[in-house]
């Protein structure tokens, strides 16, 4: 063995406090540091050349709190509003470091607790977000790969209804194919890139006046318009108004048109667990398929999603891994032959950990402040002049821009000038340049809102 190695292991117990005395300091540290480091504190340090002998775990650490840790967003703290971004609670954070520790590989029945883990935990997922045993869930990394993963069973739908399959033959078997959508998110776009249906497959429904949310008449003239059976990507929480399709609108499209129904639920699936705001997920069990990121308003560590599915049957005719040195399919697969990887860490047992430690009711309240943070956030910035909103707070999500020349380049300066105290991040709504504070982090509070608030107040002010 190395010698550095060898000593490494000696001392494994000593290497691992170290550690968790780095880690509990950086986290210690979350709420005084700047939300996201300047441009020039964030730029990358001279490159290093690869070391040709190491000089063990201890001194990578130093390297690393020194060269990089400093050049890191607080992007685990309570303002960090930019994109739909997560946090990890204490008890993710303790199963996501287990999950190294014990670096199972859980794809197969071969050495099977892995996976056993991970069916309680996508059953316990099932049921947070009241979905039926009708469907089955399987982690994947992120929401995009839930939607790909989604996509690529509705491919297989498509095939099956028209006589091939896409999984044997490819997708050029079933000719053109037609996605219909509201206002989906980007990554359905890739996710079709990726399965060979091409972007130019996606079709944009037109939405409700004023709202990111698919016009269900619209839905149905595409529909009658779209030969032969079709996917639809139903919304449930749009990233810049957290707006929801019908859901229970679109099932009853199903009487008249042959469709598969998919929903991006990747955070909006959240708001099951609350019942002031459960009615906007109504109708989530009747999707063929969702996708639900968990790193994001589950608070796990990043690289965890679920994807639910009523025919887990296509999706393992497209997922399938025949080799000799797997098992074979049966009633219940093994996850090799259910998602696009083979070996796959244990990611479900952050999951696992924290619905564990916290309930239903723990994750509720998380959801609720949340909200209600969003909600405190949005009546701060209406009372700004130099601010206005540009829709009403649906549920964690607050779209607002300046009250003048809303410029790329001003919103730009804006949050530059807030980001030691908040982070937000750029889109455009309804043709205007706009910023969005997403709240999905365990740790913000009413105290954190007025920070922001004031920050975001003094910037707008200060390029007024
Ligand atoms: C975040 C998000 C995605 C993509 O999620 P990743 O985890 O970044 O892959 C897809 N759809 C919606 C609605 C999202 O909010």
């Amino acid at each position: 063995m190395d010698r550095t190695l060898a000593a490494d292991l000696a001392r494994l117990p000593d290497l691992l406090d170290a550690t968790r005395r780095a880690a509990a300091e950086a986290l210690a540290a979350l709420d005084a540091r700047p939300v996201v480091p300047d441009a020039g504190a964030a730029a990358p340090p001279a490159p290093e050349p690869l070391p040709e002998h190491g000089t063990g775990t201890e001194a990578a650490l130093e390297a690393f709190r020194s060269r990089w840790q400093p050049r890191f967003s607080a992007s685990a703290g309570p303002r960090y509003l930019g994109f739909v971004t997560g946090g990890a609670t204490p008890a993710a954070l303790a199963g996501d470091w287990l999950t190294a520790a014990h670096d199972q590989n859980s794809n197969s029945a071969f050495d099977g607790a892995g996976q056993h883990l991970e069916r309680e935990t996508t059953g316990w997922l099932r049921e947070l977000f009241g979905l039926s045993d009708a469907h089955t869930g399987t982690f994947v990394s992120g929401a995009t790969m839930s939607n790909t993963v989604g996509l690529a069973i509705a491919r297989e739908w498509l095939g099956e209804r028209l006589g091939v399959s896409p999984a044997e033959d490819g997708a050029a078997a079933l000719g053109p194919v037609r996605v219909l959508s509201g206002a989906p998110h980007s990554s359905i776009a890739k996710a079709l890139a990726v399965l060979g249906l091409g972007r130019a497959s996606l079709v944009r429904v037109p939405t409700l006046p004023g709202r990111e949310a698919v016009d269900p008449a619209a839905l149905d003239r595409a529909l009658a318009d779209t030969p032969g059976p079709a996917v639809v990507v139903a919304n449930a929480g749009t990233v810049n108004t957290v707006d929801f399709d019908d859901l229970p609108a679109l099932d009853a499209l199903r009487r008249r048109h042959d469709f598969w129904l998919h929903t991006d639920a990747a955070f909006g699936a959240f708001a099951a667990l609350s019942p002031r705001h459960a009615h906007l997920t109504a109708g989530l069990d009747a999707s063929d398929s969702v996708c639900v990121d968990l790193h994001k308003w589950l608070n796990v560590p990043y690289d965890s999603a679920v994807q639910f599915t009523r025919r887990r049957d296509l999706q393992t005719r497209v997922f399938q891994n025949a080799a000799a040195y797997l098992g074979p399919l049966g009633d219940d697969p093994d996850l090799v032959h259910l998602t696009p990887e083979n070996s796959h860490r244990l990611r479900a047992l952050a999951a696992w950990f924290t619905l564990r430690a916290y309930g239903r009711a723990g994750h509720r309240e998380i959801v609720e402040r949340d909200v209600d943070c969003a909600r405190a956030l949005a009546g701060e910035l209406e009372r700004e002049p130099a601010l206005r909103l540009l829709a009403p707070v649906r549920l964690n999500v607050v779209c607002f821009t300046l009250a003048t020349a809303p410029t790329p380049e001003r919103l730009a300066a804006l949050r530059e000038a807030a980001g030691a105290e908040v982070f937000v991040t750029p889109t455009v709504y309804g043709g205007t340049p706009a910023l969005r504070a997403a709240f999905s982090n365990w740790r913000t509070t009413q105290a954190d809102v007025r920070r922001a608030a004031e920050a975001l107040r003094t910037a707008a002010k200060g390029i007024a």
